[in-house]
């Protein structure tokens, strides 16, 4: 509850009481709110309007269970105020179609997800945008691929499945002093271990379906905005029709809870992983910012607090047969989109082909590890019987 609150509360503190504004008969959680109507105590009040949606008029619009989870995620990312969605690519969809619209030049980054790449490349275009894909290294260097029709760029640091780190403070200042909007897609660090409003991103987007929901169990979308992109996000989600589930938006509140003893448990098993991995003959590298000799490690330990457990692992030349032996063979690790819950996770990966502006090298067959929050030991001897399957197979 707001009495409760002081602004020299640290991080874990403000996740613990975030979003607690409204006191519903003493619960500790806010029990999801379910209407569509709204009814009104009479005509004046009917038309007493909404200008900032603040109020309580109809489910899709704002409702107690929207404005918890938008007031806790504005919080943790240091946003104005945030927006609500059914799904992270809903959330990414509706941030660019708030901005972007027939004769803009839009900017990409080429390590994005793939999905996002689709819908730009495949509606935004015929809609008349112009959608360019660049380097995920270009840092400052974003000047020169401006045009006097840019609109927005769209980052994502680190990047799907090939982890770039990107130079963000870099690229948003050049977008600002050219009034260009900048997002982000800020899933990886779930808004934990980055924060992209204070490097001067107009946006943060993320999937709370990964680390904030946290549990595999719901679709779920943010963009925490500053003050100048609110209103044009707040307004394209209501003419989209997009909104949240009152159900995901408690899981989300709920996931929230938690999510920093979580993000330090994934990082540490993850670090404790691709360490290990490191060393092994199997594999040619780990693609994953917080180990010293990644390629971005600098910018990510410069502008990151901290990793998430993601991260790619190139394996030495194989025939794919011996790829599935070891992953189908896995007790621990489960084969399936996304990540962020508490269970581990691996997925076959091909990044290489989701590229257009740039290469993606790789000799041997990629897997995307999500470690979950199991015994660093457990997970490591079940990967090891999955390299003896994978030797045994590649003898064959
Ligand atoms: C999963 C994911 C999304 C999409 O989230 P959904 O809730 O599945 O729509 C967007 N961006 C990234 C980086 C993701 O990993």
């Amino acid at each position: 509850m707001s009495r409760n609150r002081s602004g020299t509360d640290g991080p874990a503190t403000r996740l613990s009481h975030g979003g607690r504004g409204d006191a519903y008969a003493g619960t500790v959680n806010l029990p999801p709110f379910r209407a569509s109507t709204i009814l009104f105590e009479d005509v004046e009040d009917l038309n007493s309007g909404d200008p900032d949606w603040t109020k309580t008029r109809y489910g899709r619009t704002g409702n107690p269970s929207s404005h918890a989870f938008e007031e806790a995620m504005a919080e943790l990312e240091g946003g104005y105020r945030a927006v609500s969605f059914g799904s992270g690519l809903q959330a990414i969809t509706t941030a660019l179609q708030a901005f972007v619209r027939l004769g803009d030049h839009l900017l990409v980054t080429d390590s994005c997800y793939g999905p996002t790449r689709e819908f730009c490349r495949d509606m935004l275009t015929a809609q008349g945008v112009e959608v360019e894909f660049y380097d995920p290294l270009v840092a400052g260097g974003i000047e020169a691929l401006f045009r006097p029709n840019t609109r927005a760029v769209f980052l994502e640091s680190p990047g799907s499945l090939s982890f770039e780190v990107q130079d963000v403070p870099a690229i948003a200042r050049a977008a600002r002093s050219r009034g260009i909007v900048t997002m982000v897609d800020n899933t990886w660090a779930a808004g934990w271990f980055f924060k992209p409003l204070a490097h001067g991103v107009d946006i943060s987007i993320q999937a709370a379906t990964k680390f904030i929901a946290g549990h595999a169990d719901s679709n779920l979308g943010i963009a925490v905005c500053n003050e100048a992109t609110y209103r044009p996000i707040k307004k394209a989600a209501i003419l989209l029709g997009a909104c949240a589930g009152s159900e995901d938006l408690y899981l989300g509140l709920r996931g929230l809870r938690t999510l920093g003893v979580r993000m330090e448990r994934h990082q540490q098993t993850g670090l404790t992983l691709a360490t290990w991995l490191t060393s092994r003959p199997e594999v040619a590298r780990v693609v994953f910012p917080a180990l010293p000799d990644d390629p971005g490690h600098a910018l990510w330990k410069r502008d990151f607090t901290g990793a998430c457990g993601l991260f790619t692992v190139e394996l030495k030349p194989i025939p794919r047969r011996a790829m599935a032996a070891m992953v189908d063979g896995l007790r621990l690790f489960g084969i399936g989109f996304s990540y962020g819950g508490f269970e581990s996770l691996i997925l076959p990966t091909s990044p290489a082909k989701s590229r257009s502006a740039t290469e993606f090298k790789a000799e041997g067959p990629l897997v995307r590890i999500h470690c979950g929050l199991e015994e660093p030991a457990d997970l490591i001897a079940d990967l090891e019987q999955g390299f003896a399957r994978l030797t045994q197979e590649a003898a064959r």
